[in-house]
């Protein structure tokens, strides 16, 4: 699979380290959970198309995020989802060793490559304690993502942080600034003060013994949620017990927080450069962070990944050169025959609605507009907006018809998540006689590409400001379908009224029946289900938010970004 010409390039070029505790490689590799790590694997898909050299530090996750089904009742139901990284990957040249509750856990791992369009590669690197000289209970530690208690997942911070640093070195990689895909890598900070400590005669009394000015020089930090609970805090007692001391406890303690270990603070103090992942969010965080520059690179999706394969050689016939400079994409009002655009999106709506037949059973319409809600089933997200008065939707369905796919996964202890996937299947079954609906299991990779190309019209019902970017509305423009969505994160910046879809007006209050309820049932009534129904003005809309969504709104152009305006600072 790989020869010594590709360690030879890997080991040459100088690169930058890019943690993040889920990448999300491709579909049959569960890697991933969620957004996160789906922009994770985008970064570094467009990285290798760009050429920037970067090498990515992830865990190999051998038991995944997990499998859904969901039961007669209409229940989550969560089964492992395990992988054998040696299908996928090569296992690593070297092992490195971290100090877990005063014990030594060796470090090994693998190495997966993530190949370009024009032949860049980009190394992967999965940490993996599962090794014959680990005690059974540390043999685990790279399991479960976003599994186990808070003592399992400090574990993993220190496999992926400290761990990962000590690793790329082992290996022998070039590294010239470390990237934190969010604060769970934080820990690398550490180790970082570890390496550019000052020997002790040079340490005048009173002054840190270590070179924070070069560590944060290193350091660039990606926030990516304004949601409390996605922020981690250890308590000291925990920290002493299963990480000790790696830098002294005054270090620690006036970087990472005085009464307990805030992962994103230490992240934050010990990065030079430090953004949030739209405008909003960027302002949000600043907020919320007082003291700290925050600047914004708006998220981006990978551009061959996520157009549906008839949409890609729509684009590759009509605007060749796409795959690598999606800015050319403003062109597609012009330049795509409005039919073809429309014959394409038919094609990707039907394999969606064969998708929905095997899976759940149900038959939808190819003729009726179809909504589309996906996404991490979680309280801000409120994935329940749609149903908040169910008289006035059947109200409307009764005057023009429509039907409604929905999926997402709910973390395993997000009681109210599991819940609300609960309620949404009784809704549908409810519901079913007036407005054909599914939900679709275990959503991931390959049921977001289906359903982001398949649907008319793409919804987003967050509580605002709490969606710090979103990108499955991206996905879904670069397909030409209309984001219909609460104005926050990316489509703050995406949405022009009637133009590129429609925004739901939320007064923030969060009062229920919602405004942003009312909102949502007026632009459905009012613009969206009689837009649909002027097949030639729809294919115009669609055209228009291919040129001015996903010309714009693609990850090449974050790459393109973060390379300027952080890596090369
Ligand atoms: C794109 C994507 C997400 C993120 O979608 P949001 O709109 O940001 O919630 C989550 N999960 C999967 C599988 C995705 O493909």
């Amino acid at each position: 699979m790989l020869d010594k010409h590709d360690w030879a390039h890997f080991l040459t070029s100088r690169r930058i380290g890019y943690f993040s505790m889920e990448i999300a490689l491709e579909p049959s590799i569960p890697t991933y959970s969620g957004g996160l790590g789906v922009l994770a694997g985008d970064t570094l898909r467009s990285a290798a198309d760009l050429e920037i050299p970067m090498v990515a530090v992830t865990l190999v996750s051998r038991q995944g995020y997990f499998r859904q089904e969901i039961d007669a009742e209409g229940r989550q139901i969560e089964h492992p989802d395990p992988w054998n990284p040696a299908d996928r990957a090569d296992t690593l040249p070297a092992k490195v060793s971290v100090r877990i509750e005063r014990r030594i856990v060796w470090v090994g791992g693998w190495l997966y490559v993530l190949t370009g369009l024009g032949g860049g590669r980009e190394p992967v690197i999965l940490l993996d304690t599962d090794l014959p000289e680990n005690a059974p209970e540390d043999r685990r530690i790279t399991d479960h993502l976003y599994g186990g208690d808070a003592a399992y997942r400090l574990k993993q911070e220190i496999v992926l942080g400290i761990g990962g640093v000590r690793m790329l070195e082992a290996l022998g990689f070039r590294v010239i600034g470390y990237h934190l895909n969010e604060g769970h890598s934080s820990l690398l900070t550490l180790q970082l003060l570890r390496r550019h400590a000052y020997s002790p005669e040079d340490v005048r009394p009173g002054e840190s013994p270590y070179d924070v000015p070069r560590v944060r020089d290193l350091c660039h930090f990606t926030t990516h949620t304004p949601v409390e609970a996605g922020h981690d805090r250890f308590p000291y007692d925990l920290v002493d017990r299963v990480l000790g001391d790696i830098v002294d406890g005054e270090t620690l303690r006036r970087y990472a927080g005085a009464s307990d270990l805030n992962t994103t603070r230490l992240a934050l103090n010990l990065s030079e450069h430090v953004n949030g992942v739209a405008k909003r969010h960027a302002e949000t965080s600043r907020r919320l962070f007082p003291g700290y520059e925050v600047a914004a690179i708006t998220n981006g999706i990978h551009p061959s990944t996520w157009a549906h394969p008839r949409i890609a050689s729509l684009y590759d016939r009509y605007i060749p050169g796409w795959r690598i400079e999606p800015e050319l994409l403003m062109r597609a009002d012009c330049c795509i025959p409005s039919d073809a655009l429309w014959e394409a999106h038919q094609q990707a709506k039907r394999e969606l609605l064969e998708l929905i037949r095997a899976r759940c059973g149900i038959a939808l319409d190819p003729e009726r507009p179809l909504i589309g809600y996906a996404r991490r089933m979680t309280e801000y997200k409120r994935p329940e907006l749609l149903f908040a008065d169910i008289e006035r939707l059947r109200g409307i369905a009764a005057r023009q018809p429509f039907q409604v796919v929905l999926a997402g996964k709910a973390h395993p202890r997000d009681e109210s998540g599991k819940r609300a996937i609960e309620r949404l299947n009784a809704v549908i079954r409810q519901l079913g006689a007036e407005i054909p609906m599914a939900f679709v299991p275990n959503y991931g990779l390959d049921v977001a590409l289906a359903m982001v190309s398949g649907v008319d019209v793409w919804l987003n019902t967050p509580q605002p400001p709490l969606e710090a970017s979103g990108t499955s509305g991206m996905k879904a423009a670069l397909n030409g379908v209309p984001n219909l969505s609460v104005l926050d994160g990316w489509w703050v910046e995406g949405h022009i009224e009637g133009v590129t879809g429609w925004a739901i007006e939320d007064d923030g209050r969060g009062s229920e029946p919602s405004a942003a309820a009312h909102s949502l049932y007026d632009k459905l009534e009012r613009a969206v289900l009689p837009l649909f129904a002027d097949r030639p003005a729809w294919t115009r809309l669609m055209q228009s938010v291919v040129s001015r969504n996903a010309s714009l709104f693609h990850s090449h152009r974050m790459m393109r970004r973060y390379a300027a305006e952080a890596y090369l600072r």
